[in-house]
């Protein structure tokens, strides 16, 4: 039973050696298992882990750039809120000496927009660590 010739199988049932072929134990009459049909299983499970772990990463890789990206916008948002007032004044200043000049182009305030994009990308990045929390939590 130890040395067993690579052409032949063990009976499982009473461990007699029987031709690979063999379906059935030509000592017991039990059912042997074809030795090609035991090799099949090993590959199939690895097609299944890849199909099952396939959908699950895309979440679990886009929450931490979400997080990222969301509090990024935060901060942009909060600095752009920041500024806005001291740009409006600084054009401010500098129109009111301008008029004084006849030669002066008078600037445009870009603080407003500054402000709406402030709160719009405060906005953004709120909604994005929202759901790069929600899906973290998954
Ligand atoms: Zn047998």
């Amino acid at each position: 039973m130890a040395a067993l010739p690579p052409e032949s199988s063990n009976c499982p049932h009473c461990g007699a050696p029987n031709p690979v072929s063999a379906e059935v134990c030509a000592y017991c009459g039990g059912r042997i298992p074809a030795v090609r049909v035991e090799t099949p299983p090993i590959s199939p499970p690895l097609h299944d882990d890849f199909r099952l772990v396939t959908p699950v990463e895309p979440p679990s890789r886009l929450w931490p750039v979400l997080l990222v990206l969301g509090i990024l916008l935060i901060i942009v948002g909060i600095a752009l809120l920041a500024v806005a007032p001291s740009v409006h004044q600084s054009v401010e200043s500098f129109n009111n000496i301008c008029t004084q000049n006849p030669y002066c182009q008078p600037q445009s305030d870009p603080s407003g927009a500054m402000s709406a994009g402030g709160v719009a990308a405060v906005i953004v990045g709120v909604v994005l660590v929202v759901v790069g929390a929600y899906l973290r939590s998954r």
